[in-house]
Parts: structure tokens; sequence; C-alpha cells
């Protein structure tokens, strides 16, 4: 059985064929610029054959899907004979508000509950859902399935979930905290379980997803009870461009000082703040570490401030849970920076965590770095939501 997996931006598309009998991707690619000029990368992973890498008109996604489908199947890059063979189509969907709690197949019913749950993430849901028409106007009725960035985290409390606002603006317009990268924790915190070997019923969990967005999710027996992000993605931990938690009150100083509307001052929040904002270097912690390591003082504060956020966050979370029995790092910053490991780590001496030096050096596979005597198991888990999109399409749609 395979599987299409994908992943519509606004002018993006990335995509992924799975194969779920032995879970290898057979394929992936990106789409980009589509409806400005338009570019298509494609790489089969399988059959020895080239990778495709060249600039092509991509005026609408239903063109990008039919230019992925066509190189999929065609002879010279494909990996499948033809579209028939493809059983499936998971998409990944940014905000399901509190409709979705787990992954749906998609009907008609299911894209109008879409259609209302876009004011919660203006820019996400319609390329989501524009990513899905142009899927059903090419693919017809192959059968497709939405899975949420927002779902796992619908089992938090209302303690938890609530902003401290007049509750009409919950009950009335859905203010809450939604949570985000729900796909990953979810992966990663099973992962972890498997590797433990113990039932993740049985386990409390901090999932520390950090990437150029990052979140924090506190799991316990498989069920996220609190995460750092909130309505939108925008707080939290400091990010790669985002702020972070931040006082109501410095937005309004700030737009009366300088005169900015909302707009400009979300678009410094968003894409100008962040450890880049606090740096002046970048929003990269490659260029981070190497710009502290020449003595950058203000990199080495955005380093700091990011890995004290992430143990304070975790922190709160060893209390919510009343105990901890693992933390997992994933995502780009979780899973390539030791020297960010090693800082956070360093913070987790009170729970008894002692990190295993060797271990912490390796890449790009499942580890336990803690060291076995470690009171409190700490894990390298490169994050895979591409398969767990493949693993729920399968499992409702086949
Ligand atoms: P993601 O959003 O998960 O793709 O993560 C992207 C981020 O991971 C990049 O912006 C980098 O900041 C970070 N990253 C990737 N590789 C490394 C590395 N070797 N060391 C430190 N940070 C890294």
């Amino acid at each position: 059985m395979k599987i299409l997996v994908i992943n519509a931006g606004s002018s993006s598309l990335k995509y992924q064929l799975i194969d779920m009998d032995t879970e290898a991707v057979m394929a992936k690619g990106l789409c980009e610029r589509i409806g400005i000029d338009g570019h298509l990368k494609h790489s089969p992973l399988v059959g020895g054959k080239p990778v495709y890498d060249e600039d092509i008109a991509l005026p609408t996604h239903a063109e990008a899907i039919a230019a992925v489908i066509d190189k999929l199947t065609g002879a010279e890059y494909g990996v499948v004979a033809s579209m028939k063979e493809i059983d499936a189509v998971g998409h990944r969907v940014v905000h399901g508000g509190e409709k979705f709690a787990c992954s749906v197949k998609i009907d008609d019913e299911v894209m109008a509950a879409l259609e209302e749950c876009t004011p919660f993430a203006p820019l996400h849901n319609p390329a989501n859902i524009t990513g899905i028409n142009a899927c059903r106007e090419v693919m017809g009725d192959v059968p497709m399935v939405a899975v949420f960035d927002t779902a796992f985290h619908q089992t938090m409390p209302g303690k938890a979930f609530m902003y401290a606002v007049p509750y009409d603006y919950y009950k009335n317009d859905g203010i809450r905290r939604y949570g985000f990268h729900g796909t990953s924790h979810r992966y990663v915190s099973a992962r972890c379980a498997e590797l433990m070997g113990k039932p993740i019923e049985e386990l409390k969990i901090v999932s520390c997803h950090m990437g150029n967005g990052s979140s924090l999710a506190a799991i316990d027996g498989g069920k996220c009870v609190d995460t750092s992000m909130g309505f939108t993605p925008l707080v939290g931990l400091p990010m790669g461009t985002r702020c972070g938690d931040l006082d109501a009150g410095v937005i309004q100083f700030i737009m009366n000082k300088y005169g900015m509307n909302i707009d400009e001052m979300l678009n410094v929040l968003n894409k100008k703040s962040g450890v880049l904002g606090v740096s002046g270097v970048s929003s990269d912690f490659r260029d981070l570490d190497s710009a502290a390591s020449q003595g950058n003082d203000r990199a080495q504060l955005a380093l700091d401030m990011f890995h004290y956020w992430v143990a304070k966050v975790a922190g709160s979370y060893v209390a919510a849970m009343n105990g901890v029995d693992a933390i997992i790092f994933t995502a780009g910053v979780g899973e390539n920076s030791k020297s960010s490991r090693k800082a956070i780590a360093e913070y987790f001496g009170y729970l008894g965590v002692t990190i295993d030096e060797e271990a912490n050096s390796k890449r790009g596979e499942d580890i336990m770095i803690s060291t076995p005597d470690s009171k409190v198991k700490v894990f390298v888990i490169p994050t895979n939501e591409e398969l767990v999109i493949a693993r729920d399409t399968k499992e409702i749609c086949c």
C-alpha cells in the first residue's frame, strides 16, 4: 500500500510517497513559487532514478499536484507505474480548532468544518485547504485524510488551555490555547515509550520540539496535558524569529511610540524577534553557535535565553505532571545541536539527570543521551510527522 503525504503552504507544496508495507519513503519533493513562476525538486529514493530539479510553470496548486503525479509516475523519475498505485493521500492541516481531536477522512462536511477553522489560522489553513482541493481535483476518488497540528493537544484540561480573560471570549469566539506541532509531539512520545520498553500510559514525558519554531508539551500517560504554543504559534519559547511570551503592554507601548499598526507590530513579533531579534545575527542556531564562539555577546545571550526558557517551561511541566520519566529533544535544533542539548540538560541536575557526552555527540538516530543511572531518561528522537500522517491515513482509509 502506498500513501502520498502532502503539506501545502501558500506558495509551496511538500510531499512524500511512502510504501506502508515497509514504511520506507519512495520519493519526496518540494514545489516552490506556486502562483509566481514555479520550481519542482523531486527526489526518487528507490530504483536508482535521477533527481529532477528544475523551474517548471506552476500557476496553481492543482498544476503543482499534477506535476508531482507526473514525476511520481513517469518513466524517467517515477517510482510507481500509475496514479492507481497511490491508495490514499494524507494532508497536513495546521488548525483543527476544537472540532478535530483526531485525524479524519475528508469529505464535503469536513471541508466545510475546515473552512470554519480558518479564522484561527488565516495564513495556514487556506493554503492547506487549497492543497486538498487541488488533490481532489487532480486525483478524483482517491481517499484522503486530514491530520491536524492541533489535534494531539485537545486532551489538555481547561485549567491548561484557558486564558484568564472574560469567559465569553472562549465560549463565543474560541479564544484559548490550542498548541501546535502536535503530530511531532505525538510521534516522539510514542517512540520514546517504545525505546523505554514501557506502555506510554505509565509514562510522564516532556517533549521539546526545538526547530525554527519551538514548542514543549507535557504528556502524561500518552495524553497532552499542556503545551507552550497558544492560540497562535507566536507564544511560549523565544524562537528563530518569533518572540514567544510577551507582556501585551509592550505591544501597546511600542505601537504608540513608533506609530505602528497591529499588522506592522505582528510582523516584528513574528519575523524580526526571537533569537534573530535579540542577537541581531541570525535565526539559525548554527550561525548563533559560531558567532557566540567568536565572542559575540548578543548571540550568546540569545542562546542563553533559549536554553533558559526550554528549561523553565520543562520545569513547570514537571510540576504540572507531578514528576517526569523522560525528556525528549527533537526537530532541527533538538536533533542536531549537542551544545544546546547539553546547556538545557544542565538545568535538569535537580531531577537527577546526567548526560552521556559520547551519546550526546551522535546524530541522526533515536538515542538515549542520559547515562544508565540517570534518574530521568533523556532522548534525542528525530521527528517524523510525515510517517504519522501516513499511518493515520492508512488506519482511517485502508
Ligand atoms: P526545523 O524547523 O525543525 O527544520 O529546524 C531548523 C533549525 O534547526 C535551523 O534554523 C537551525 O537553527 C537548526 N539547526 C539545524 N542544524 C543544526 C545544527 N547542526 N546545529 C544547530 N542548529 C541546527
